[in-house]
């Protein structure tokens, strides 16, 4: 396979010059800063942010093993899935390929931008298909996103099918692993010097327990990283969310234990579920929700409401129907649940 990175970048994107930030312009060591029009009265915001959020990425990098160089941060995992399109997609003349059912915010993000979104059926076990995909590729096709644990079914992709599409695919492939941490299997984040096609994506949404402050990773090739870098917003992520992940990523230990907390409670959760008389089936997950059908979804969607436990419905979306997706809460939620399920007329 010949991968040329230059080549596939959009055309305007491959002749663009960044927007240059004043602290782009002056990163030395001074203590009077009269450069940015910011307000000289102190506080904890007053100051522009760090633009390569360098001491977060430094954090990060020992976390994931990853060169600082091939970390992107934005503004959740939204900005970079956006960000992929803009740098790849030519508006009104390529495409993207995503799996289905899957994430909805790649359709939304090709749509915003213009970009045909080409979808390839799952398997009946939310395997993929590999020739149909490869068969669903053609010279527009510049990105492939792959979800992986897959977000409604849960389930991790099998490892040498996503291989095939790096080692076949002469375009980019992004890996969404925003439920990594939950899965049984390791990511893709040791083979990134592997593959210079290869994007992952992982957040802070989930496992980490940032959802609010909106901070998503994207890692691949230091060359991807850089053209990331020169089309984001110049302050893509504010101050108030580099300060708290720091903190945050400081109490690794405590969040590795509710990782293995949610796990244990999936464990548990699972065959319960399973041997409840609403539930007709209980699909395998890697992920810190599980996919179940039920014989009528909205009765029983509904029957949880009134009971104030809101879960999703997934029914309307192909291959899922009469499925209900539980996100794994506290071992006192759980219980809520499974006493309400089991009460379920
Ligand atoms: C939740 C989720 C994300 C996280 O998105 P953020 O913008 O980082 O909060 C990404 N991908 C998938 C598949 C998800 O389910």
């Amino acid at each position: 396979m010949s991968f040329d990175l230059k080549q596939l970048l959009r055309n305007n994107i491959r002749e663009i010059a960044p927007y240059s930030t004043a602290r782009d312009e002056f990163q030395g060591k001074a203590s009077v800063f009269l450069d940015a029009n910011e307000s000289p009265f102190q506080s904890d915001i007053n100051r522009y942010p760090d633009p390569y959020q360098q001491m977060l990425k430094v954090r990060v990098s020992r976390i994931k093993k990853v060169h600082p160089d091939q970390i992107f941060l934005g503004n959740g995992s939204d900005e970079a899935i956006d960000l992929v399109i803009r740098a790849f997609c030519e508006p009104h003349e390529d495409n993207i390929l995503a799996i289905k059912p899957t994430y909805g915010m790649y359709k939304v993000a090709a749509d915003i931008n213009a970009v045909t979104y080409r979808e390839v059926m799952l398997t009946r076990s939310f395997n993929l298909d590999v020739v149909s995909l490869m068969k669903s590729i053609d010279k527009k096709t510049k990105v492939v996103f792959l979800c992986s644990p897959n977000n409604p079914s849960g389930n991790s992709l099998i490892r040498s099918n996503i291989e095939y599409v790096l080692n076949n695919f002469e375009g980019i492939v992004v890996i969404d692993e925003a439920y990594i941490d939950f899965a049984r299997e390791e990511g893709f984040l040791p083979l990134l010097n592997s593959y210079p096609n290869l994007i992952v994506l992982q957040t802070f949404s989930k496992a980490w327990g940032m959802a609010g402050v909106r901070l998503g990773m994207a890692f691949a090739s230091k060359e991807i990283i850089q053209v990331l870098n020169h089309i984001k917003y110049p302050y893509n992520v504010n101050v108030l969310t580099q300060q708290k992940a720091l903190e945050i990523l400081e109490q690794e230990e405590q969040t590795k234990q509710n990782i293995s907390t949610i796990i244990s409670e999936r464990d548990i959760l699972l065959p319960k579920l399973n041997n409840l008389d609403v539930i007709e089936q209980v699909y395998p997950t890697d992920a810190n929700f599980v996919l179940v059908r039920v014989k009528d979804p909205k009765a029983v969607y509904n029957y949880l409401l009134n009971k104030e436990i809101i879960v999703r419905d997934r029914s309307k979306v192909a291959l899922c129907e009469g499925c209900l997706r539980l996100t794994i809460g506290t071992p006192e939620e759980n219980l809520l649940l499974l006493d309400a399920l089991a009460n379920f007329k």
